[in-house]
């Protein structure tokens, strides 16, 4: 039995696609804990607040029900549960797409051509949503698990499954016709933690931390050296760069450049900022950006 301590419980997904993300972030605010993909229950030392390692199915309605105040889980599992949470951040991880897909050879070319058909899904919440708001009728066959062998095996016309985002290998001989929900991980929590203060003030300042540490993801600071004269020229090279911080130097008309960059275009700026005559150029990880 976990004992109602006063302490913030936050669920996570004991094993899966969303685990090693959800403990980095955890530990990317500064929490720090032992976890193990075996245990129910790692305490927090420095934060009053213990993770619960749970089947990600049971995360909307444990929250729900508030055995425990937050969880991270994705939101295709939030809407299938139709769970009463409320969402506090979306994380940036775990994007998947729910998506309705068809065999190769199917005469299905439109939403409209599923009128009649069976589709296999995990997701018959969500799906029968989708299917009364467009006004379609079609037989849902709710399988657990292995849905896209469904129209092999002639138990459904077309499936309604996960796919991650970006995917666009043609999986298993189907063709992707729609998408019926863009999905990530979020954190959720519910009405009544978030009524009693003590919860709520340990709920606000994890939330400045997850905040800060989602600003940072992709982001690096850098630092350069240059002549004073070509500053106008650096400002237009670095993207987002509204005002870099300049410093003068020892050395007399030269100044040093910081300023926060996306790394995934770090390599490209990099070079052009050489050519305009920068120098030194540093480049550092940065932990959170608190705003
Ligand atoms: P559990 O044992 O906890 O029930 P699971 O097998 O149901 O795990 P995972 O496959 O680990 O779940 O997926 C967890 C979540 O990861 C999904 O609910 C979804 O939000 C997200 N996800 C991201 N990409 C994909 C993908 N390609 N397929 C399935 N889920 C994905
Ligand atoms: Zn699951």
């Amino acid at each position: 039995m976990i004992a109602n301590n006063g302490r913030l419980k936050i669920a996570i997904q004991k094993s899966g696609r969303l685990t090693d993300e959800s403990v980095n972030l955890l530990r990317a605010c500064g929490l720090e804990f032992e976890f193990s993909k075996q245990g129910l229950y790692s305490p927090c030392k420095n934060f009053d607040l213990d993770l619960l390692s749970l089947r990600d199915d049971d995360i909307p309605e444990y929250v729900q029900d508030g055995v425990a105040d937050l969880g991270i889980v994705g939101e295709n599992i939030v809407r299938e549960k139709r769970a009463r949470v409320e969402t506090l951040a979306q994380l940036g991880y775990g994007s998947c797409r729910l998506m309705i897909s068809v065999p190769q050879r199917s005469s299905i070319r439109t939403i409209q051509g599923l009128r009649g058909k069976r589709i296999a899904t995990t997701y018959p919440v969500i799906l029968s949503q989708f299917l009364r708001t467009n006004r379609l009728k079609a037989d849902i066959v709710e399988l657990s698990g292995s849905v896209e062998i469904a129209p092999t095996l002639d138990v459904a016309d077309a499936i309604c499954d996960l796919l991650s985002t970006g995917t666009t290998a043609r999986m298993n001989g189907l063709r992707p016709l729609h998408t019926v929900l863009e999905s990530e991980a979020t954190l959720i929590t519910n009405k009544k933690s978030l009524q009693e203060k003590r919860k709520k003030d340990l709920i606000d300042r994890l939330l400045i931390r997850v905040s800060g540490s989602l600003q940072a993801r992709g982001k690096r600071y850098m630092m350069m050296n240059a002549p004073a004269s070509a500053v106008p020229r650096l400002k237009t090279i670095i993207p987002s760069l509204k005002s870099p911080t300049v410093v003068p130097l020892a050395e007399e008309g030269m100044v040093a450049l910081h300023s926060v960059i996306a790394e995934d275009v770090f390599w490209d700026v990099m070079e052009k900022l050489k050519k305009a005559g920068a120098s030194d150029i540093i480049v550092v990880p940065i932990e959170t950006i608190i705003q």
